[in-house]
C-alpha cells in the first residue's frame, strides 16, 4: 500500500490546497493531509479548527485522512509508515526553500522522498496568507476558499 503525506499550515485551507489534494489523492492508496502544530507561530485558526475545515473540504475524497503533527516532519512520516511527501510548487520563489526541505528530510530519513506537484494556473497566486490579508480588510475571498471557510474567517475577524 502506498501512503503519502501532504503537510502544511493550512491556515486556512484554500482552493489551491484542495486542488493539490484532489490530484495527489489519485496517485496513492492513502493520502494523509498533515496540519503542522507549530507552537512558535500564532496562527489565525487553531490546529483543531484547521483540521475540522480540512475534514469538511475533503469529505468527498475517500482515501484522504486529516491528521495533525508536531516536531520533525520526516520523523512523523517514518513513524506513520509514509515514504512520500507531497508539496505544491507555485513559483520559482517556492523552489529554493522546498528543495532545501526535501533534501533535509531525505537526510533525516533516507526512505522519505518528496514529490512536487505544480500549481494549477488558476491558483498560482493563491496562498493562505493572501486570503488572511484580503479578509482582514473585509475583502471578498469567495474565489479563494470554500463558502464555509469564508464564513469562519469573517467570524474570526469579527472577534467571534
Ligand atoms: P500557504 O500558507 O503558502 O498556503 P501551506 O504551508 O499551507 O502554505 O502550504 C502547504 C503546501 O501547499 C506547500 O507545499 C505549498 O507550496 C502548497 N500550496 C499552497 N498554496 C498552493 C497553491 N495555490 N497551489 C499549489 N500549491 C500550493
Amino acid at each position: 500500500m502506498t501512503r503519502a503525506l501532504y503537510p502544511g499550515s493550512f491556515d486556512p485551507v484554500t482552493y489551491g490546497h484542495i486542488d493539490i489534494i484532489s490530484r495527489a489523492s489519485g496517485f496513492f492508496d492513502e493520502l494523509y493531509v498533515g496540519v503542522l502544530n507549530n507552537k512558535e507561530k500564532t496562527p489565525l485558526f487553531s490546529v483543531e479548527e484547521r483540521v475540522k475545515m480540512l475534514e469538511i473540504a475533503c469529505k468527498d475524497f475517500l482515501n484522504v485522512k486529516i491528521v495533525s503533527y508536531s516536531g520533525l516532519l520526516a520523523e512523523y512520516a517514518k513513524q506513520s509508515g509514509i515514504n512520500v511527501i507531497i508539496r505544491g510548487l507555485r513559483a520559482v520563489t517556492d523552489f529554493e526553500y522546498e528543495l532545501q526541505m526535501a533534501q533535509t528530510n531525505r537526510k533525516i530519513s533516507s526512505s522519505c522522498d518528496t514529490v512536487f506537484l505544480t500549481t494549477s494556473l488558476e491558483y498560482a497566486y493563491l496562498s493562505s496568507s493572501i486570503v488572511r490579508e484580503v479578509a482582514s480588510y473585509g475583502g471578498d475571498v469567495s474565489n479563494f476558499v470554500p463558502d464555509f471557510v469564508e464564513k469562519s474567517i469573517k467570524a474570526k475577524y469579527r472577534g467571534e
